[in-house]
């Protein structure tokens, strides 16, 4: 801000002196990011056992708002999003890494979708994923789901094969593409697809 704007600003009142500020800065064209996601929820979602795994049932939580502001990432959202993407079977809570939201977020404005996603696994401990591995299901040794690094979605009313070309379009990361569970995988790292 220059000395000679302060000058011309002295007869603004207190909150356009605060907005002036603002496009001053530039600050108000900083964008925020937003979600929103429900962990399992919907009949289908329940009846559906990605990894067949049995008896799985879903909480139905659900997160719904901005999460990022520019640069900077907002911890309130995320204390909330970490715990609707806990693993559910054992309640740990584990830091997502904020990338992976970051990638939902941008696939989601350009499936230009409506719906909530419908999240099928966030965080796994490397319990779980070891139980899910015993059981023959095609989880990853080494998953990404154990570092907070990768989700399982699909958005009712998109069709999951567009989902998952949206998502490789990016080229943020992992894609793998389940169709007989009718879910996409992404992670943070490296682009790579199955
Ligand atoms: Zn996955």
């Amino acid at each position: 801000m220059s000395t000679g704007s302060v000058q011309g600003w002295s007869r603004l009142s207190q909150a356009e002196t605060a907005l002036a500020a603002l496009v001053d800065h530039d600050l108000v064209s900083i964008r925020c990011r937003q979600l929103k996601f429900q962990f399992g929820g919907g009949r289908s979602a329940l009846r559906t056992r990605p990894y067949g795994e049995a008896g799985a049932v879903h909480t139905g939580e659900t997160f719904a708002g901005v999460y990022r502001v520019g640069d900077k990432y907002l911890p309130e959202a995320f204390e909330r999003m970490n715990y609707v993407l806990r693993d559910f079977r054992t309640e740990e809570v584990f830091p997502m890494d904020p990338r992976i939201l970051d990638i939902l977020s941008l696939l989601y404005e350009r499936l230009d979708a409506s719906e909530s996603y419908q999240v099928l696994s966030g965080y796994r401990s490397p319990k779980t994923n070891a139980m899910l591995r015993g059981e023959g299901t095609g989880v990853a040794r080494n998953s990404f789901h154990m570092y907070g690094q990768a989700i399982d979605i699909r958005i009712p009313g998109q069709n999951t094969k567009i989902v998952r070309n949206t998502a490789l379009d990016l080229r943020a990361g992992g894609v793998g593409y389940y169709p007989r569970s009718n879910f996409v995988h992404v992670d943070t790292g490296k682009v790579r697809s199955w």
